[in-house]
């Protein structure tokens, strides 16, 4: 307990002067390009046909690893592609960095003695989720980490899917998952087709947020503060996450948020969770979102 309110306190201290002196703390990185799936809605390869998949050694990401600790980095969000075929560099980032979330598709599992937050992506019940991830992917995620409290089931809502949700939550209980949260679709830059959620389309998947809200009030993750944050889908003035925090794709360039992530129709988890502190701020709603320590 003494631990995780040093944790704690220590976040805010960062926070704290990350607010006076700009010293960014917190970091998301690409650590592989590849993946083993292809989902319909995934943004990390829209458009990126040639994309170079080639793996960097483990000596090449313990350099970049310490030079982001040596810059202040403390807090780093672990992506892809699917960070899960790269275990190795989840584990040397273990040993560098004190807070760590991992979003990854839940098919190849993650070892155990990585003792950190993972956001497993599903995205409705077995025949919604596997027509949007592919065939047996519902099954293995359920296979790899029923029981895990490391896990938080992470959903992507769109129009065809946000009905499920509740589904999903119930499924999750049984299973002994730590939660549920949700991103709501977030498009590439650029991209207006099918998937795409106009304002309008947006107001009932709101509403159902906040249904689902009044029912489990703690077992759905995201706090009201969040649902508001989705309901205004517009953030290219302004969102934390796209302005101090650092990201990083394979090759090491910056760049404003996830692959091509469309800040004027935003839905992203990470957006709407805005500044760590709110862990602090919001304990009840929050807590469980918050990172292993
Ligand atoms: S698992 Fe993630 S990175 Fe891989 S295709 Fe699906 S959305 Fe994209
Ligand atoms: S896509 Fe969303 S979360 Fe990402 S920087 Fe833009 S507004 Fe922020």
């Amino acid at each position: 307990m003494l631990k995780k309110i040093h944790s704690l306190l220590y976040l805010f201290w960062l926070e704290l002067k990350r607010t006076i002196f700009k010293v960014k703390y917190v970091a998301e990185v690409d650590v592989t390009d590849n993946c083993n799936l292809r989902c319909t809605h995934c943004y990390h390869f829209h458009g990126r046909d040639d994309l170079e998949t080639k793996e960097l050694p483990l000596s090449e990401w313990k350099k970049r690893f310490i030079n982001l600790h040596k810059a202040g980095i403390r807090f780093i969000l672990l992506v892809g592609g699917e960070p899960a075929l790269r275990c190795d560099v989840l584990m040397l980032a273990d040993k560098i960095f004190p807070f760590i979330y991992v979003i990854t598709n839940g098919t190849i599992k993650i070892p155990n003695e990585f003792n950190h937050r993972l956001f497993v992506s599903l995205d409705g019940m077995q025949k919604i989720n596997d027509s949007i991830r592919g065939d047996g992917v519902f099954l293995k995620v359920m296979e790899n980490y029923s029981g895990d409290k490391r896990v938080i089931i992470n959903a992507t809502i769109t129009k065809d899917n946000y009905q499920e949700l509740e589904d999903l939550i119930k499924i999750a209980k049984e299973r002994g998952f730590r939660g549920v949260a949700c991103n709501i679709y977030t498009p590439s830059i650029g991209y207006r087709g099918p998937m795409f959620i106009t304002e309008e389309e947006r107001k009932p998947i709101i509403n159902e947020l906040k249904r689902i809200k009044s029912l489990y009030p703690t077992y759905f993750l995201l706090s009201k503060a969040m649902i508001k944050w989705y309901e205004y889908p517009d953030h290219r003035n302004s969102c934390y996450w796209g302005d101090t925090v650092l990201h990083l794709d394979v090759s090491w360039n910056t760049r404003r948020c996830f692959a091509n992530a469309d800040c004027s129709n935003c839905g992203c988890l990470a957006g709407s969770l805005q500044n760590p502190v709110g862990l602090i701020k919001s304990p009840l709603e929050m807590r469980k979102l918050a990172p292993i320590i």
